[in-house]
């Protein structure tokens, strides 16, 4: 890198910190940040009420959008799932996923470059992980996504490359600066702003102490130790019988609502037995699960369940009394499963 940071990353007493130094009067502070997070510009060049004199002291020490995340390339289009693959400030990929529907749209970013979890469904984690992103890297991307669709995002998932409990500071940073009102950050309400774990223990014990309102899903995928640690090698590490106590101290701690996520592979995790295994396993604390019939992945030996086979599951936990939805998996035809895009330009398997 060359050592410049990113705008993204600067909360409000930085911004005017940033600003004094660079020799201008604070309210430049508050202009600067509203081209930031109010009506975010990919350029220095936009930003037009601001002395050519400070964007210039500012971009010998800041990147601005483009310098943060260039865009590459953005895949899909006519009102779908865009996915873009954006090159950082040194030269690495990073992927970000926007989903626009019709009332809300919500983007999915990465706080990795690739991952090391090694979840064996999962593009991102074949080539490892090749570093943390910084909070202003994460928090650009929501900026980005606001840039593409005219308007702010109204939900942010870290559920685009890397986990983001092997990332804490940085990805709690972004949060909250997604999360604070403009021109302060992106105004994303907390309870739209969702971290996804594929089961880091000690992120979820801390997260727990935050003191914060924003929402926690656990990637699952099995109910069984066995079949858990043949999918994610994390289970190894922090297996059922640890993970899931965590995830209900969380819920007595905060009082929320926990999301487990539950990708269904034929024939591996759909059968009535793993249904009832999955209940006894979360039952007794406030959680949902989500049931995501498995996205094809190259270099993944599995298949989605029959649509009929995916309802019987999700029907079974909710005659049950487990609150469970069947999410149809957006954007298979823009390379969607995360990691894809990045690892078809750096050559992965
Ligand atoms: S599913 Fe998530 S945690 Fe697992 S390898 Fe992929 S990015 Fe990492």
């Amino acid at each position: 890198m060359d050592g410049k940071a990113s705008l993204y990353g600067l909360d409000a007493a930085a911004l005017a910190e940033a600003v004094r130094a660079a020799g201008a009067p604070a309210f430049r502070a508050k202009q600067l940040g509203e081209w930031l997070w109010a009506r975010p510009v990919a350029s220095w060049d936009a930003m037009t009420n601001l002395p050519k004199a400070l964007r210039t002291a500012l971009a010998e020490r800041f990147l601005d959008l483009d310098g943060t995340l260039e865009t590459l390339e953005v895949a899909g289009a006519d009102g779908g799932t865009l996915k873009i693959l954006s090159r950082l400030a040194d030269g690495e990929l990073v992927e970000t996923v926007v989903i626009p529907a019709r009332d809300r749209a919500t983007v999915c970013v990465s706080s990795q470059v690739g991952c090391a979890m090694g979840c064996a469904f999962c593009a991102s984690g074949r080539n490892g992980c090749a570093r943390n992103l910084s909070a202003g890297e994460i928090a650009a991307q929501a900026a980005r996504a606001a840039v593409l669709l005219g308007r702010r995002p109204d939900n942010v998932v870290f559920m685009g490359m890397g986990e983001p409990f092997a990332n804490y500071d940085n990805a709690l940073a972004a949060a909250r600066r997604m999360n604070a009102p403009a021109p302060e950050g992106l105004g994303v309400g907390a309870r739209r702003i969702t971290f996804s774990t594929c089961g880091v223990v000690p992120g979820i014990e801390r997260f727990a102490e935050e003191g914060v309102q924003f929402e926690l899903s656990v990637s699952l995928h099995a109910p069984t130790d066995e079949l858990r640690s043949a999918l994610m090698p994390v289970n190894r590490r922090w297996p059922l019988g640890v993970l899931v106590p965590a995830v209900r101290a969380y819920t007595e701690k905060t009082g929320r609502i926990v999301t487990f996520e539950y990708t269904l592979v034929a024939g591996f995790n759909d059968a009535p037995e793993h249904a009832k295994a999955l209940l006894a396993l979360v039952r007794g604390f406030p959680c949902r699960v989500n049931l995501i019939p498995l996205n094809p992945v190259p270099g993944f030996d599995g298949r989605a369940p029959d649509a009929a086979d995916c309802e019987a599951f999700r029907s079974y936990l909710e005659r049950h009394g487990l609150n469970a939805t069947l999410r149809r998996s957006k954007g298979r035809g823009v390379n969607a499963s995360c990691g894809q895009l990045r690892r078809s330009r750096i050559g992965g398997a």
